[in-house]
């Protein structure tokens, strides 16, 4: 069975441009989903993420809605206990090939950490 995991240097889903997003307002609340725009710079990517070392430099601070734990998924998609290991693993899957491209190298990564084939 495949289980989630982030895997370091990706990144791909500090890529926030809303137009990128289309259902922001269906999963975020008033107050969150003003707080996820004041993220959004220029080049659509998050102004916390850093893109030489891909990493996030409010890791420990970040919103409730960049960590994947059951009970955001659960508030915010409605996603049980027993589908939240495919539900994030979609998710990421989804944004690795829009950033990087279905057989990119990050996608061959995340697959290989989570145990998925392709
Ligand atoms: S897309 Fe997934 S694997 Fe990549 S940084 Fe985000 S949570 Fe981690
Ligand atoms: S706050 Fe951090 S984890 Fe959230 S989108 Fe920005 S860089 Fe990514």
């Amino acid at each position: 069975m495949a289980t989630w995991q982030c895997v370091k240097t990706c990144g791909a889903c500090c890529f926030l441009a809303p137009d990128e997003r289309p259902d922001l307002e269906s999963y975020l609340d008033p107050d969150q989903l003003a707080l996820y725009l004041s993220m959004v710079g220029e080049d659509g990517w998050c102004i916390h993420y850093n893109k030489g070392d891909r990493l996030c430099a409010i890791y420990p601070e970040r919103p409730t809605f960049c960590r994947v734990t059951f009970s955001t998924f659960e508030t915010m998609f409605g996603v049980t206990a027993d589908q939240l290991d495919d539900f994030a693993i979609d998710c990421c899957q989804e944004h690795i090939a829009d950033i990087y491209g279905d057989e990119s190298p990050e996608m061959e990564r995340f697959n290989r950490a989570v145990g998925v084939d392709e």
